[in-house]
């Protein structure tokens, strides 16, 4: 089977499902291509700053992704001992320190509106595997397998939205640079106990950051950073020990770890990296969000940027300038803004244990 379209995004993440909706808004034709057959059920941390929430208000989709369901952050606590040593609150203009927005509810809310316009396909279950390049060495199209099925969508412009393991990036043999922070992190989401407030609660365990965030429908987000590469060696340990450290800083939460964390199997395991491409682009194709800059958990930018990245993009397309496109203007708007970003990602890991000096001053 064979599809045409102005633009062909690959991957329905935020990135790739916001641009969809910008491009498909600005009567360009769409094909947006993900290989999962249900969307948003990567396991992702899922915090929207005040940047990431404004795009999707500048463009009125905050509702949609609202009606959903999200959940402002009304405070930030942090903890030693069992006990709060310091609170921040939110600035009185933003309202929150970050928003819950499950990936689901975001790519629904956006693509639930994206799918009202009829020059917009989308395609799930559907994995790009190869690029096509036409017989002036530009990229023109890509061939993806649907349902064991091979087809091929042929576009001036193809998008690489794919993530951090972008495949668009590796068959357009794009150079990145990858970069490891020292730690890598362990997740697991558990019930919230009763009356557990919307928050962000911190504690450190040696040198090492441990994160607690509220969930929508009343869940509790762990993020346990631990030792770079340390997971096989601490996984042959005794269990109860390393949960301890957990419950002794946190003990409201020790009936619902004990119940819901049990093993090691109970925590997932990011292998954590920041990466970078000096090259977001060539003839006929362009990469954004993750594909071309992934970052760190810390500090939640990723979702952000992504959106940034797809808000900029879209403001540079439009149907008549699509064959002229120029990546370098792409890049240079967003390029120095990511590096800021990766810089600020680094200071914040760097500085974290500094927030539990002279806490009783
Ligand atoms: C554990 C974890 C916690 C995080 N916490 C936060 C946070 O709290 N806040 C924050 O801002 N950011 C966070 N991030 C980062 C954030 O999730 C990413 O930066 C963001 O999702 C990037 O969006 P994206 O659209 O570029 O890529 P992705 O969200 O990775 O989306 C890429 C999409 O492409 C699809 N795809 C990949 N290959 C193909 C293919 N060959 N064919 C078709 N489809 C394909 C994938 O299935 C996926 O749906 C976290 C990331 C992780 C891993």
């Amino acid at each position: 089977m064979n599809y045409q379209a102005d633009v062909c995004i690959v991957g329905a993440g935020p990135a790739g499902a916001l641009l969809s909706y910008l491009l498909a808004k600005k009567g360009l034709s769409v094909i947006l291509l993900e290989q999962n057959a249900v969307l948003g059920q990567a396991f992702r941390g899922e915090h929207l700053n005040e940047e990431g929430e404004a795009v999707l208000k500048s463009h009125h989709l905050f509702e949609a992704v609202e009606s959903f369901g999200l959940l402002r952050m009304e405070k930030l606590e942090y903890y030693a001992d069992g006990k709060v040593f310091k609170t921040i609150l939110p600035e009185e203009a933003v309202g929150h320190l970050g928003i819950h927005v499950p990936q689901a509810h975001l790519l629904k809310g956006i693509l639930k509106k994206t799918q009202r316009f009829p020059n917009f396909i989308c395609l799930l279950h559907t994995k790009v595997t190869q690029l096509i390049v036409d017989a002036s060495g530009r990229y023109s199209g890509v061939i993806a397998i649907k349902n064991g099925e091979t087809i091929t969508i042929d576009s001036q412009l193809i998008i690489g939205a794919d993530g951090r393991y972008s495949t668009i990036r590796k068959e357009a043999h794009i150079d990145v640079q990858k970069h490891k922070h020292g730690f890598d992190l362990l997740w697991a989401k558990i019930p919230a106990p009763p009356g557990w407030e919307p928050s962000i609660k911190m504690a450190l365990i040696g040198d090492k950051q441990l994160s607690l965030f509220t969930q929508v429908a009343g869940f509790v987000q762990i993020g346990w950073n631990i030792e770079q590469g340390s997971f096989p060696q601490l996984r042959k340990q005794a269990f109860t020990p390393f949960i301890h450290q957990l419950t002794t800083q946190f003990p409201a939460l020790t009936d619902i770890v004990k119940e819901h964390i049990q093993t090691w199997k109970d925590f997932v395991l990011l292998d954590v990296f920041s990466s970078h491409c000096d090259c977001w682009g060539t003839k006929g194709l362009v990469l954004l969000g993750d594909a071309v800059h992934t970052m760190t958990p810390t500090g939640a930018f990723g979702l952000n940027s992504a959106l940034k990245d797809a808000d900029c993009l879209a403001s540079l397309l439009d149907k008549d300038s699509l064959a002229y496109f120029d990546v370098q203007e792409f890049q240079h708007m967003r390029k120095q803004a990511i590096e800021y970003v990766l810089a600020v990602q680094i200071e914040r890991e760097q500085t974290f244990a500094s927030h539990f000096v002279n806490r009783a001053s």
